[in-house]
């Protein structure tokens, strides 16, 4: 008995000087002190051969050792977990970082945006309509009949399956849906991208990107109209840039005009971009039509209307001085990385 408790307190020496650093000798440990072949399990295994009268004590001072090495076993699997996290988990603050490419905005993106803020402030919200449009909201709707000619400068594709579908020329169609929800008065821009029938070349492309505008309610005038786009223009080009209207012809409006402003490449001396004219030619606008309104089940004799269209290309390429209209739809990153810092 003697002997076994000696034997016990020179393994508890042998297991305070022991320094377990690392998983290894920690399993180690495990196996030899623990484990099913164990010094503990043996060691109880001798209790038996304990005479009575020193059971109790025997194992007691059993009982002690066995928690004493089942705690230091827990204590060192502790700190040999902490160490293998400390050595995955760090991170060395030093290093440079790994480069993450940054998208841009795309630059038609941009100038829609800012064309969006401006109407915005004034009171107008944001209607989209569909790209597959039935020939009644792009065309009949608009006072657009079947044998106008003012279909021919608006050719466009068809869709096969029903030549009624086709894919629109003009944001002008959700107008037309808007108006048709009957909620008066009306104010909103409709953004998105219109298609032709066109050649392909630097100035013109078969797909590109407009702004309308449409207002409806009583008493609106012709002087709103103005003044609103006066806004426009000083908010989008600045306090000294010109404008000028110039009488035109749309089927949708009466009366209609074509809005200038002055040429800010050359002051309105007259260069190539405003073919020595020194006036730019930004809208199409007008006051709607009544017999847009009538089919649209708006009454024109209480209701009255502004309309007003802009291409977002052509103010893209004069702000960014892109000199082909192809650009924009090419994905080339050397061209759109150039925007990265625009907002
Ligand atoms: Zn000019």
């Amino acid at each position: 008995m003697d002997q076994l408790i000696q034997q016990i307190e020179g393994y508890r020496q042998e297991i305070e000087q022991l320094q377990v650093q690392d998983p290894k000798a920690l399993e180690d440990y495990r196996i030899r002190f623990l484990g099913s072949k164990g010094i503990v399990k043996n060691l109880f295994g001798e209790l038996k051969n304990v005479p009575n009268e020193q059971k109790k004590n025997f194992g007691q001072v059993l009982n002690e050792f066995r928690q004493f090495a089942e705690s230091k076993y827990e204590e060192w699997k502790e700190s040999t977990n902490h160490q293998t996290q400390t050595v995955t988990d760090s991170i060395d603050l030093t290093l440079p970082g790994d480069p993450v490419p940054v998208g841009s905005r795309h630059p038609i993106s941009l100038m829609k945006g800012r064309i969006i803020s401006i109407f915005e402030r004034l009171g107008f919200s944001v209607a989209e309509g569909p790209e597959i449009e039935d020939d009644w909201h792009n065309f009949t709707a608009l006072n657009i009949l079947e044998d106008h000619p003012a279909r021919d400068m608006q050719d466009t594709f068809y869709i096969q399956q029903n030549p009624d579908w086709i894919l629109r020329t003009h944001t002008s169609n959700s107008q037309i849906r808007e108006m048709e929800k009957g909620k008066l008065p009306l104010r909103i821009i409709c953004p998105g991208r219109v298609y032709r029938n066109e050649t392909v070349s630097a100035r013109s492309h078969c797909f590109f990107h407009q702004v309308e505008g449409l207002y409806i309610d009583e008493h609106v005038s012709f002087a709103d109209l103005k003044q609103t786009l006066y806004f426009f223009v000083q908010e989008m080009y600045g306090n000294d840039v010109k404008v000028r209207f110039r009488p035109s012809y749309f089927p949708f409006t009466e009366p209609s005009a074509e809005m200038d402003i002055s040429c800010q490449l050359c002051g309105g001396k007259g260069c190539a971009v405003c073919k020595k004219t020194g006036w730019l030619e930004i809208l199409g606008c007008g006051m709607v039509h009544p017999k847009v309104l009538e089919n649209c089940k708006i009454d024109s004799n209480k209701y009255t209307g502004f309309a007003f269209g802009m291409g977002i290309e052509r103010p893209a390429l004069l702000k960014y001085g892109i000199n082909d209209i192809r650009l924009f739809s090419e994905n080339d990153v050397r061209f759109l990385r150039q925007f990265i810092s625009s907002i």
